[in-house]
This record gives C-alpha cells, structure tokens and sequence, in this order.
C-alpha cells in the first residue's frame, strides 16, 4: 500500500497520508515509527517539543528504507524563533533525527505577540537555499498571520498544519489556503481520538463495514487534507493506513460534516504564547 501523493507550491510532493508521533513516550517511539514504515507509511510527522526525534530518526535508520523514499517532517519549538536560534534550533533537531536533509519543516506555533515568525521563516528559507531542507512550512497560522509572513518574506509556505476535524473543518482558512497554494495538513485528525466512538461516525462505519477512525480518514482524505493520524497499537497503525480502496459517498460526507459545531481540541494559535520547554 502506498498513499496518494500531493504537490507542494515548490513542486515537491508529500504522502497525504503520514504517521504523527505527539505524546507517543520516547520509549515507545522507535516500535511505533517502526511500525508504520512496515504497514506502508513514508510520512512521518514529529517535533522537537515530542522529545522524541531521535528514537523516530532510529527507527527510520534501522528500517533501511532508501532516504529518497521517505517524508520527514518536524517542527522548531517556540523558545527557537528568531533567525539565529532557529539555524541553531534546526541543527540540533538534524542531530537528534540523524538526518542530512529535511523534507519540511513547520513553525509550530506562530506567537505574534513575540513578532520573530518572520526572522525564523527567513532562516528556514536561507536553510531551504542551502539544501538543507525541501519545503518550508507553518502550523496553527491563522489568516492575518501568514499575511504578514508572505508580505514581509515574498514567500508563500508550501503547508500550514492546522487543527481539522469535523467537528472543526476549517472551511475559509481551507479556501484561503487554496487561493493562495498553501496545502492544508490536518492535525489532530481523529480529533485527538475523541471522533472513533461518536455515534454519527460510528453509523457510517457500520454501514461500510470499515472502523471509525477509517471513516474519519476517508473524510479527511476526500476534501483533500494532507493527515497525520497517530497510535501506538501496532492493530489501528495498520488499519488506519488501510484506507485507499473505498471511497464515501456524498451523503455520507454530508453526514460526517454536520458534527461541525467549532469545537477546538488545542489551544487557540492567537493566544498561546507557551516559551516553556
Ligand atoms: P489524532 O486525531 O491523530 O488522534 C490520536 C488518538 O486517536 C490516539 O491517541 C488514539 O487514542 C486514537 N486512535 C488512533 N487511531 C485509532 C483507531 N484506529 N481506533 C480508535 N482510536 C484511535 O490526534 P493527534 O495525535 O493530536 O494528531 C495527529 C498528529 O498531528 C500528532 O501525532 C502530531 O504529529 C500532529 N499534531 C500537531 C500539532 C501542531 O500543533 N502542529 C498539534 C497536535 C498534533
């Protein structure tokens, strides 16, 4: 099984489908990560706030997976922004990861109350230049945020990482991405796991004879989100990645999208201004 792939504004492409690692202990990680390359994913989407890169860049090493065949993703924490700090910041995460290139890496958090997403994303593109990194990116950016990003850099990021489920579909912050060629990557996907038991879901899965969380994925997969869901069982790794051979109907889409009701799992991107480590 491989997942589709999409096009990024810099002409790379990325798996829609990739495996996340946040709150997976660091003990666990290697299994899990593990896990996923053998089940099919390439993608694998991490942090250095997880703590938990260098048990994902053991597992990508020992996989002996070709490097050119995998999609590595991690994040710069927000006590890093700033031009230097993030060069620094990058090559502390490369170490830990083990790696030579990165295939993206995303502002985690855009604090504008701390003015520096525009120094960092500047590194990244000095970084991007170098050969360091393939494609630069954002997460938890709202509108006005990347407005000023993409006046004050010239730079449109190739994907903002956002918090997208059906119970918050994100639908003009998806069509501005659109406009403007910014790929949508949907975190917390299964809505931090909450979705897999809500009876609206759970229907349109009995109905298919397929899990929630597939449906979920289908959802997600059908508007064209890029996903990252995460679990430590090695069952629902497999299983969620078993997702390319059905497609939901119409009705079934409209259903799953009526549970909007603009609940927000995590925090709000224009108020958490969290530096701590
Ligand atoms: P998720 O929506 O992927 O839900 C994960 C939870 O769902 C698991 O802990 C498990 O409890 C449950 N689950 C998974 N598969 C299941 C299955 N088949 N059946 C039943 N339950 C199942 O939530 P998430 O981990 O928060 O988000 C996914 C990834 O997004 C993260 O691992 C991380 O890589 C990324 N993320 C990014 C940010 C950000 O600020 N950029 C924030 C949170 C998460």
């Amino acid at each position: 099984m491989t997942a589709p792939l999409v096009t990024l504004n810099d002409g790379n492409a990325i798996p829609q489908v990739g495996f996340g690692v946040f709150k997976i202990s660091p003990a666990d990680t290697e299994r899990a990560v593990a896990t996923a390359l053998q089940v099919g994913y390439r993608h694998i989407d991490t942090a250095a706030a997880y703590g938990n890169e260098r048990e994902t860049g053991r597992a990508v090493a020992r996989s002996g997976i070709p490097r050119d065949q995998l999609y590595l993703v991690t994040k710069l924490w927000n006590a890093d922004q700033g031009y230097d700090s993030t060069l620094q910041a990058f090559d502390a995460s490369m170490h830990r990861l083990g790696l030579d290139y990165l295939d993206l890496y995303l502002i985690h958090w855009p604090l504008p109350q701390l003015g520096k997403f525009v120094d960092t994303f500047t590194a990244f593109a000095y970084l991007r230049d170098q050969g360091r990194i393939r494609s630069i990116g954002v997460s938890n950016f709202e509108p006005e945020h990347l407005k000023v990003l993409i006046d004050a850099t010239g730079i449109v990021p190739a994907v903002n990482q956002i918090e997208l489920h059906p119970r918050l579909p994100q639908t003009e912050l998806r069509e501005l991405h659109t406009r403007l060629g910014i790929a949508t990557e949907a975190w917390g996907p299964l809505g931090q796991g909450s979705l897999v038991t809500h009876p609206t879901i759970t229907a349109v899965a009995e109905g298919r004879g397929r899990t929630p969380a597939q449906v979920l994925i289908r959802w997600h997969l059908q508007l064209g989100n890029i996903i990252i869901p995460k679990s430590a069982n090695p069952t629902r790794i497999a299983s969620n990645f078993d997702v390319f051979d059905f497609q939901l109907s119409a009705t079934e889409m409209a259903s799953i999208s009526s549970l909007e009701d603009g609940t927000r799992l995590g925090p709000n991107p224009r108020h958490f201004n969290f530096t701590g480590r």
